[in-house]
């Protein structure tokens, strides 16, 4: 069984691995048919993704066709078409008791903190499955980035008429707004890279964007006529870019940090205060993100074709990876066919 593997930072190899053992009550053989890309890889091949150890098969974007299961509540069979959902919660914390799968305490992403999709045949339990008699598995694989954006914006529980302003517009912050789009608020976008933007324009149909340069508070202001978004979603993960997107919140309004840091933030409390804001993580996705963002594509709501722009094979991708980490590649997901 051919697979992957980042032995260490900088170095994929390809190599034969064992199969599968045959699956149990509850679990599924799949057939790994495409693996989406994203920053999470792009850091763990260089070696800046923190609490990740080597070797590790990569891949947690995964389009997939079942192999064998035993017969199974969902009525998954062999040919049945999927997303998969590479979150594995314990079942047993307070978050997971609490239905916040997404956040256990003990979580386990394949791909991440176990072994993922970038080989031939993966076992799963059933129950992450997301099965699809209509998309194409470059559409499964997107899925999980989707979720993540449709997560985010259940967590801001969005209004129509509000006005919502999305921070960075890489793959998290082009999800964020195609789930935020159908619900009837007005949408901007700012981002330091002006190709971005122009992509968000074009192909997203965001018609209000403008620079993340010293000037963006004052151009959010002349955009909401002084009041400022009432939802604002940090995407960047960019330490200073999160802390000044408290400063793009009105008053009364909320913050919801999609990408994530790995350092401290500060903010001012007065300013905090005085807006009475709320401020919310969000991470991950859940089962019902998943159906959502499944049900949307299919039904044509969620553009999907504005995605992709790079492919390779299984065996190119050592070859190809390094060079999707270069922005100037304007790489938005690069999906690769097994
Ligand atoms: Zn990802
Ligand atoms: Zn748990």
């Amino acid at each position: 069984m051919k697979q992957v593997v980042l032995e260490h930072p900088g170095r994929l190899a390809v190599s034969d691995g064992p199969p599968p053992s045959p699956p149990g009550p509850g679990e599924a053989l799949v057939r790994v048919r495409r693996i989406g890309v994203c920053g999470t890889d792009f850091h763990a091949f260089k070696g800046d993704q923190p609490f990740f150890s080597y070797p590790r098969i990569l891949g947690h974007e995964l389009g997939v066709e079942l192999v064998e299961s035993p017969p199974n509540a969902a009525g998954l069979k062999a040919g049945d078409r999927c997303a998969l959902e590479p979150y594995m919660e314990c079942g047993q914390c307070v978050a997971c008791r609490r239905g916040r799968t997404n956040c256990c305490a003990k979580l386990e992403v394949l791909g991440v903190h176990v072994d993922g999709g970038m080989r031939e045949i993966i076992k799963v339990p059933v129950r992450k499955l997301h099965r699809s008699e209509s998309l194409s598995f470059d559409q499964l694989a997107l899925v999980e980035t989707l979720s993540i954006g449709a997560h985010a914006v259940g967590r801001a529980g969005l209004e129509p008429g509000e006005t919502v302003l999305v921070v960075g517009t890489g793959p998290i912050g082009l999800a964020v707004i195609q789930s935020a789009q159908p619900l009837g608020v007005r949408l901007l976008a700012t981002d330091v890279n002006e190709a971005r933007l122009e992509f968000c324009r074009r192909q997203m149909g965001v018609e209000h964007t403008f620079a993340t340069d010293a000037s963006a508070e004052e151009a959010l202001r002349e955009a909401t006529r002084g009041e400022m978004p009432t939802v604002v979603f940090e995407a960047t993960g960019n330490p200073s870019s999160m802390e000044r997107s408290f400063g793009f919140v009105a008053s009364g309004g909320k913050l919801v940090l999609v990408g994530l840091c790995q350092s401290k933030i500060a903010f001012s409390d007065p300013e905090f205060h005085r807006r009475e804001m709320t401020l919310l993580s969000s991470r991950n996705a859940l089962a019902a993100d998943f159906k959502r963002v499944l049900s949307a594509v299919e039904a044509g709501t969620l553009d999907t074709r504005p995605w992709v722009t790079h492919r390779a094979s299984l065996a190119d991708l050592a070859a190809a990876l390094p060079s999707w980490i270069d922005p100037r590649t304007g790489v938005l997901k690069a999906m690769v066919e097994v």
